[in-house]
């Protein structure tokens, strides 16, 4: 396949050496020129905008940081929908609104292109290794189509429905990890704080109706599970500022469609807050900062 990749940042760049693994031809572009040379250099063709890498591709993947990013890169007068030849298969990976997801993908229609939203989770890591799971909007024949080129870059392509409902699938989930990641810190730190154990605590939760991924894979209380981001000073791992990037998409979905969503809301002023204190680039399980002081 030849294949146009738009926007090489921390996950583009894995995920198009995972394409050149699996033999596909790959033109690349970015508004950051050295990005673009890291790929050119492993055997990638560049090119000087979004329209240009789009035009004559197969298939067009774009992994940008956020919904205006996604606007400007697809709907521009020279941008990739007036560029990429009939017949073309469009991806966007970026984690965006579900309102701009269906928009574009509304205006691909309209040009009688196919067109899917396929945000990730899996984070870096999983975009190294090819493990990403990849959460597809999209008709079911545009979803047959994306399948085998998402392969060689993730282990889960799962099919959601229609335009969009990737997006609603990757945000409602990080909602949940958010409120379970607060939950978790509070409880810890209000164990240790009336004299518990923070093992033994999470011990019991772990056994217990408390029990969640917060809490047995990614605890946040330091030294309670050694693999986890908060017994390595909360390096690596998903950042604090790429949480609050989710909420926040969260909060606005949620007042667009008229649904509470108290707990979020509150999650993204945590998080704001957390954010605010210099603390984004840390793990997001950082967030029980605000509760301890380490
Ligand atoms: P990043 O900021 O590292 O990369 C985005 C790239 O897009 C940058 O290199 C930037 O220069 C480029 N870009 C911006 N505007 C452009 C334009 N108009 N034309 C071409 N290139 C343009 O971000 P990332 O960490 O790679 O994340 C990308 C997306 O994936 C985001 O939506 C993010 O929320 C999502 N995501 C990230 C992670 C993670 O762990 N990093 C995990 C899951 C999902």
């Amino acid at each position: 396949m030849k294949i146009g990749f738009i926007g090489l940042g921390n996950m583009g760049n894995p995920m198009v050496r995972n394409l050149l693994k699996h033999s596909h031809t790959v033109r690349v572009f970015d508004v950051v020129p050295e990005l673009v040379n890291k790929l050119t250099e492993l055997g990638c063709e560049a090119a000087t905008s979004a329209g240009k890498c789009a035009h004559g591709a197969d298939v067009v993947i774009t992994m940008l940081p956020s919904s205006p990013h996604v606007r400007r890169v697809y709907q521009d007068a020279h941008g990739v929908l007036a560029s990429v030849s009939p017949g073309a298969l469009l991806i966007d990976s970026s984690t965006i609104d579900p309102h701009t997801a269906r928009d574009v993908a509304m205006d691909a229609l309209g040009k009688r292109l196919a067109m899917v939203d396929a945000p990730v989770s899996g984070g870096t890591g999983g975009a190294e290794a090819g493990t990403l799971t990849f959460m597809v909007g999209g008709s079911a024949d545009n979803f047959a189509r994306a399948k085998p080129i998402l392969e060689a870059m993730g282990k889960n392509i799962v099919h959601c429905g229609d335009a969009g409902n990737g997006q609603v699938a990757k945000i409602c989930n990080n909602m949940m990890l958010a409120v379970e990641m607060i939950a978790t810190a509070e409880g810890m730190a209000l164990a240790t704080k009336l004299g518990m154990d923070p093992q033994v605590f999470a011990a019991i939760a772990n056994t217990s109706s408390g029990r969640c991924w917060s809490s047995d894979t990614y605890n946040p209380y330091p030294g309670v599970i050694p693999t986890a981001p908060a017994s390595r000073g909360y390096s690596g791992g998903f950042g604090t500022d790429l949480m609050l990037k989710d909420l926040t998409l969260v909060t606005e979905a949620a007042k667009a469609a008229k649904q509470p969503v108290m707990l979020a809301a509150a999650a993204q002023q945590l998080y704001q807050m957390h954010s605010t204190m210099g603390n984004g680039a840390l793990d997001f399980s950082s967030i029980i900062k605000l509760y301890i002081k380490q």
